[in-house]
């Protein structure tokens, strides 16, 4: 079985073609400057890059193209569009619509819209997204699976917001998380590679990316999450603010001049580690600022650090203990010192990082790296966003 996976942007879509016994990648890539111009394709497959520069007006251009890589003579690794079972679409927000993994049809995708405005940065372009494959693949089986849906399963305690619950009610505004997927996964990958049921895991996932979002799950599902309503909230991130108080982003907007929508982006774009250093959202660069003796990049990694750390603290709470720490994506798979950061003053809780052995060289597979004494698990697992979508088209089908 062959499972497309599109995860479409706005002006930008990443795909996957994957042979599910296998799990193998047969080819990937992904279309820049959709709508604008520039329009550039780059397609990996058999071991060699493929780039195309081409004009992408619309969405339905992008797969089209897309589609025409995967079969070219040269390029290609399938005969015809018919080698392709099922594609899985990657979707940010579901509200309370959708809980799990769902089969499109007219009716999904009205609701899609329907819900379109509780992700508006994201949940439009995977609706592009969807109607392009439908326009160039009619008839094709196809899936939408929720960066949401892994915290479905969060108790009312934990995703309400202590507000009006009316407010709840009529316009579902609650906790709903995001990167669920990649918690899944690496939850799920955890309890195999340490040999145990995940029914008996307790676990603290850490997703540190541009974006970051730390969950607990218990047996297997997701009882908290660090990110909100939307992925503005948790942790301070790349340039994200997280947690604040609201009173003081009013006081700030005030001050500023800005109206709601001028400081919501303020807070989504200029806040988090790049508003607090003034070098950069990327954590390579803040790790070379303060070693150069910049102290406000010092002063980003540290409550960046300090933040996760609280969130691992109330967590273990929730959770009412802890066996395994996990970290993930781009920072949690290739920075040392954020991992020793976020752990450290830990120990009491029985959570001891083994220096030597943190300080790997990413090699792209699962490392473990606590001490021996450490009663704590503590893994590094590169995530993988895509074969989840992947495995849970191939599920629904
Ligand atoms: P996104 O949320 O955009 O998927 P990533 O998971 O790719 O983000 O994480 C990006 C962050 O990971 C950046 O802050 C970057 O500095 C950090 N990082 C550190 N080392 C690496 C590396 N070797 N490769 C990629 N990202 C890295």
């Amino acid at each position: 079985m062959k499972i497309l996976v599109i995860n479409a942007g706005s002006s930008s879509l990443k795909y996957q073609l994957i042979q599910m016994e296998t799990e193998e990648v047969i080819a990937k890539g992904g279309c820049e400057r959709i709508g604008i111009a520039g329009g550039k394709l780059t397609h990996k497959a058999h071991g060699e890059t493929y780039v195309v520069e081409q004009e992408m007006p619309t969405h339905t251009d992008a797969i089209s193209l897309v589609l025409k890589m995967l079969v070219d003579k040269k390029a290609g690794c399938i005969a015809s569009m018919d080698e392709i079972d099922a594609v899985g679409h990657r979707v940010v927000a579901s509200g309370e619509a959708f809980k799990k993994t769902t089969l499109v049809d007219d009716k999904v995708m009205e609701t899609m819209e329907e819900i379109a405005e509780l992700a508006p940065l994201h949940n439009p372009a995977a609706i592009l997204g969807v109607n392009a494959c439908r326009a160039v693949m009619p008839g094709k089986k196809m899936a939408l699976v929720f960066d949401t849906s892994f915290h479905a399963t969060m108790p009312d305690y934990a995703y309400m917001y202590a507000v009006d619950y009316d407010d709840y009610k009529k316009y579902k505004v609650r906790r709903y998380g995001a990167h669920g997927t990649s918690h899944k996964y690496v939850s799920g990958e955890a309890a195999k590679y340490l040999k145990r049921d995940l029914k008996d895991l307790k676990i603290v996932t850490c997703h540190l990316g541009n974006g970051s979002s730390i969950s607990a799950v218990k047996g297997g599902t997701c009882i908290d999450t660090s990110m909100g309503f939307t992925p503005l909230a948790g942790v301070p991130m790349g340039t994200r603010s997280g947690d604040i108080d609201y009173a003081a982003a009013e006081f700030i907007f005030r001050k500023r001049g800005m109206d709601l929508s001028e400081g919501l982006t303020y807070l989504n774009k200029k806040c988090g580690v790049l508003g607090v250093s003034g070098v950069s959202s990327d954590f390579r660069d803040l790790a070379a600022a303060k070693d150069a003796g910049n102290d406000r990049a010092r002063l980003a990694l540290d409550m960046f650090a300090y933040s996760c750390k609280k969130y691992i603290g109330a967590y273990m709470a929730a959770l009412g203990g802890l066996d395994v720490i996990v970290f993930t994506a781009g920072i949690g798979e290739n920075t040392p010192d954020v991992r020793r950061d976020v752990v450290s003053g830990l120990e009491a809780f029985g959570i001891e990082l083994d220096e030597k052995k943190n300080n790997f060289k990413n090699d792209g597979a699962i490392h473990e790296i606590q001490k021996a004494s450490s009663r704590v698990k503590i893994l590094v697992i590169p995530t993988n966003e895509e074969l989840v979508i992947a495995r849970e088209t191939a599920a629904l089908l």
